[in-house]
């Protein structure tokens, strides 16, 4: 049922000054309703699963901060660690401890990372791996997939989930087409189409980018060998491979994609999950790749509040926790008894809808699928995803305002919280 108490007054209220303060009234366009239309609601505290609005509406979420919120929202260690911290200052501009023990967990977790970078965000993360994968090759073209978002970097936005897809040009004005001019985009999970841009572009391509499993264009998968063909395929041309990362690091399991597929990339992009709910991205890879970054070598890379000891402590503290036995055991049980949850009530219901999980990320399209593309993905029924975000939200579950947005469980879901959110499905997806 719809919350008897559900009202908006103060959201709106405060959302409606936003509007007049900051562009869209939002300091990320991701955070406005601009897909699911209605105005966003105004958080005032996250706890655990849980988040509540201004109006104390309370809602299960399902997007965890986008990613980072794993172990639950505010969990009681990581703030009692970043408690501990802030009594000694929040930055340093100095090496500190911290960031060896954070570097040392991500190098023993992820397979391809010998050595690591911390900067700020994941936008900064992908930015510094192009200069990296470019300085170390030598050469200027990147590869990467239509629909994967790797940060709003001006060579990055070239097909980059929703934006506008118009072949070879960039998504954003004041990006110049120079820029965008090396950036080559191939459908996702498309290998033919991948040796093609190797053949036509001989000794010119640094490398490939994507996101291991999709998260920026819904949920997608990649199909059965084809990380293993990028792999080959870039290794037979001399060119690097990147992971980006910054979603599925830590979340589809403790080593992320590479460890889940046995793919080893050359390069990683990590961001979200690591940071813990504070600023924090990573970049890592070979050693003989790495040492090329400044100091050690001469790729130009640096950052004023980086590998602050805040932001160091709340991903120590985040990764403990899921370096736990059975953590990832656990996000895969709850986040399937979700998904097929869903894709069961959808069917009785009688509405066309495809979906999946891995481990704590999961997606749900609008569509009998089965989506391999974002050209697969946006055949979704947009609408009827809008009315379905609106009727979960009335009844207090908080989805991610877009039909191209991967969902996050977490640590702190229980089996009480997918039973209710089902309950709400049921309701809503009868209505639609
Ligand atoms: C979120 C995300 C980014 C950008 O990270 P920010 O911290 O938002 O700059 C880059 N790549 C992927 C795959 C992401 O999901």
């Amino acid at each position: 049922m719809v919350t008897s108490t559900f009202k908006t007054t103060k959201s709106e209220e405060i959302f409606a000054a936003a509007q007049k303060l900051m562009p869209g009234g939002v300091s990320s366009p991701v955070r406005a309703f601009k897909s699911v239309g209605g105005q966003p609601i105004v958080f005032d505290r996250v706890q655990g699963a849980y988040v509540w609005d201004v109006d104390d509406n309370q809602y299960i979420d399902y997007v965890g901060t986008w990613g980072p919120a794993i172990c639950g929202h505010s969990h009681p260690e990581v703030i009692a660690a970043l408690k501990e911290t802030l009594d000694k200052g929040t930055s340093f501009g100095a090496p500190c401890y911290h960031e060896n023990v954070l570097a040392e967990m991500v190098i023993d977790a992820v397979p391809s990372i010998e050595m690591v970078r911390f900067v700020n965000s994941g936008t900064e993360a992908c930015m510094a791996v192009l200069r990296l994968m470019r300085a170390f090759t030598g050469r200027d073209k990147v590869i990467k997939f239509q629909g994967c978002y790797h940060g709003h970097g001006d060579m990055f936005l070239v097909q980059a989930g929703s934006g506008v897809a118009t072949l070879g040009l960039p998504d954003s004005p004041g990006v110049p087409k120079s820029v965008t001019s090396n950036t080559l985009a191939a459908p996702y999970n498309d290998l033919e189409a991948v040796k093609a841009l190797f053949a036509d572009n001989p000794d010119q391509i640094a490398g490939v980018i994507l996101e291991p499993v999709v998260g920026n264009a819904g949920f997608i998968p990649p199909d059965a060998g084809f990380l293993e063909g990028l792999r080959e395929i870039t290794k037979d041309n001399g060119a690097l491979l990147v992971f980006d990362e910054v979603m599925t690091g830590f979340r589809i399991s403790y080593g992320g994609a590479q460890e889940k597929f046995g793919v080893t990339p050359d390069l990683t992009t990590l961001g979200k999950v690591i940071g813990g709910g504070l600023p924090v991205g990573a970049y890592g890879g070979r050693r003989d790749i790495m040492e090329m970054v400044a100091p050690s070598g001469p790729m130009y890379q640096a950052g004023t509040l980086s590998g602050n000891p805040l932001a160091m402590t709340a991903g120590i503290k985040t990764l403990e926790l899921l370096n736990k036995p059975g953590s990832y055991e656990y996000l895969d049980k709850i986040t399937k008894m979700l998904v097929d949850g869903l894709l069961d009530i959808a069917k009785e219901t009688g509405h066309e809808v495809c979906g999946g999980q891995i481990s704590a990320m999961f997606g749900l399209f609008f569509t009998p699928g089965p989506v391999h593309s974002y050209e697969d993905a946006k055949k979704c029924d947009t609408n009827k995803f809008s009315r379905w975000h609106r009727g979960m939200l009335e009844r207090g579950v908080y989805l991610a305002p877009s039909q191209f947005e991967a969902g996050f469980t977490s640590l702190a879901h229980t089996e009480e919280d997918i039973k209710r959110t089902l309950d709400a499905a049921r309701e809503v997806m009868a209505s639609l």
